[in-house]
């Protein structure tokens, strides 16, 4: 869960790049972005469809569809998440979600 959760992570941090830059270059954003291009798509290449359309639906509602987690804390919605359910996210026994705003978490190690 660990290497799928740092892959969002990326994904979303590139695509927010290429957001900003869209904003800050306008119809040259492309070509200033283009190198990120081949990037995204390797990373959605690891990532399974199923979770790539969680991912995609959860950031075209919210901003945010991956956050860390920091000392018990999820820095999406900056509640905490229970001891119980980070142990057994740590098992992989849980999926990696903030049981708050169900964003996907990258747990600190
Ligand atoms: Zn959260």
């Amino acid at each position: 869960m660990r290497e799928l959760a740092q892959a969002l992570l990326d994904l979303q941090e590139l695509e927010i790049v290429q957001q900003e830059s869209a904003i800050v270059h306008g119809k040259d954003a492309a070509a200033k972005t283009a190198e990120l291009a081949p990037e995204i798509r390797s990373l959605q290449t690891r990532i399974p469809a199923e979770i790539l359309k969680r991912f995609s639906n959860f950031r075209r509602q919210h901003g945010t569809a991956v956050a860390r987690e920091v000392d018990g804390v999820c820095l999406g919605c900056h509640l905490n998440v229970p001891q119980g359910d980070l142990n057994r996210m740590r098992r992989e026994d849980m999926e990696w979600l903030c049981p708050n705003c169900g964003r996907f978490l990258v747990l600190s190690n």
